[in-house]
């Protein structure tokens, strides 16, 4: 007797879990049976706290618009300003170069998380909440078994959506990301500023929700930023207005400041017989441009599209579609990583000539259409074959 539980098995509820489980309730078709294994669990992490804002692409917002996944609140970024301090270069990209309404869209994640949660919960996806699953054994008799509050269940295929894990990092930027917003003395609605410092990428992004705030991700050394978070607020202001320069006048710090360490994790092997990983469990990267949660949507729209005839009979071996997706995937989550693993490094060799280096490419990059189409459209688009 084959005794499965559920044909799909979705190991966390991010949003990248979320967003596979009301994708999944959404095909035409007969309906796989799905289950959502969500951690509930005073040490792990909590989507409805969660303080990121997230810049998304223009694909990630139509994708999250067709789940019922986009927010109410929302803000456009219509031109990005990259420079490095102390140096002259700088490219600007408008979405006029691309011909699209914006670059992109502040977010805030537990706003998406939240929407997708109330989709999900009026869905036919059974959740399992409680401590972490665990994927106990790999495949027996065409299923795979996870655990969860000392049950097991049985399951065709089962997708790790559970985010980063230690055992698949590869670098320690030795970067902190601090979150926090700011009032700026002379506001700029739609613009978003990508600043390379000697400590990590600085990004000053419009609010998604006040319109004379912005949005930051302060990327530096851990002891330096662990020194801002216990600094007062006029001190943090200071700082931070300070190391961005004054191109919107003074920053007085608005919210309170969250830590989050980088670092870059890729798994290996993204399937594993009848399991399959995406999002940042696949691979965790570097938040300069943005990219970790757009890449694990088009995860997600990947996976979907390489399910679709396994679903029309689930008794089948979903090996070979699997191993599909797998293969498909595998550009566009190379190249990603690669951009964003050596931008956030390379202008903090503190080598005079590299940064000079990459100040005199930032000004080729501005003047240069050929060479700042294509690394634009890649950071706002994802790879297309
Ligand atoms: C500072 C910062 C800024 C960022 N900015 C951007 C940006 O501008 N644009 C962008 O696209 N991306 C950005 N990212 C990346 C983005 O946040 C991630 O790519 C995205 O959150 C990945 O979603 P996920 O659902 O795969 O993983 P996660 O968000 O990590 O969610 C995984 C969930 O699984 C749960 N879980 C873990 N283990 C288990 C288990 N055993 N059982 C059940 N549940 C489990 C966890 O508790 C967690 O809630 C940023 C990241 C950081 C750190």
């Amino acid at each position: 007797m084959e005794n499965i539980d559920f044909d799909i098995a979705i190991i966390g509820a991010g949003p990248v879990g979320l967003a596979l489980a009301r994708a999944l309730d959404r095909m035409p078709g007969p309906l796989p049976t799905v289950a959502l294994f969500q951690a509930d669990h005073p040490q792990m992490h909590n989507p409805a706290s969660d303080t990121r804002v997230l810049a998304l692409n223009h694909g990630s917002r139509v994708f999250l618009e067709q789940m019922q996944g986009w927010p109410d609140h929302f803000s456009p970024i219509r031109t990005v300003h990259v420079s490095q301090k102390g140096r002259l270069g700088r490219t600007l990209i408008s979405h006029t170069d691309f011909d699209v309404p914006a670059l992109g869209y502040v977010v805030p994640y537990r706003a998406i998380a939240a929407r997708l949660h109330e989709q999900v919960n009026e869905g036919r996806t059974t959740r399992l909440a409680g401590a972490p699953a665990t994927v106990t054994s790999r495949t027996t008799d065409g299923a795979a078994s996870i655990s969860q509050n000392g049950k097991t269940y049985r399951a065709r295929i089962v997708v790790q959506c559970d985010g980063a894990k230690p055992d698949t990092r590869l670098r320690d930027y030795n970067q902190h990301a601090i979150i926090t917003s700011a009032r700026a003395e002379l506001p700029r609605s739609d613009w978003a500023w990508e600043r390379f410092t000697r400590e990590g990428p600085l990004a000053v992004l419009p609010h998604p929700v006040f319109t004379d705030a912005q949005s930051i991700v302060w990327c530096t050394t851990p002891a330096r930023a662990r020194a801002l978070l216990a600094a007062d607020e006029a001190t943090f202001s200071r700082a931070l207005s300070e190391h961005f320069g004054d191109r919107l006048g003074p920053l007085t710090v608005l919210e309170s400041r969250h830590i989050f360490p980088l670092a870059l994790s890729v798994s290996k092997n993204t399937v594993d017989d009848r399991i399959v990983t995406i999002g940042n469990a696949a691979q965790a990267l570097h938040p300069v441009a943005g990219q970790g949660l757009n890449l694990g949507l088009r995860d997600v729209g990947g996976l979907m599209g390489a399910l679709q005839p396994w679903l029309l009979n689930p008794h089948q071996d979903p090996g070979p579609a699997l191993r599909a997706f797998a293969g498909a995937r595998r550009a566009d989550r190379n190249i990603t990583r690669q951009l964003t693993d050596l931008m956030p490094r390379v202008f903090t060799t503190g080598n005079p000539l590299i940064e000079h280096a990459c100040g005199l490419s930032l000004l080729a990059l501005d003047l240069t259409e050929p060479l700042r189409r294509p690394l634009a459209r890649h950071l706002l688009q994802g790879y297309r074959n």
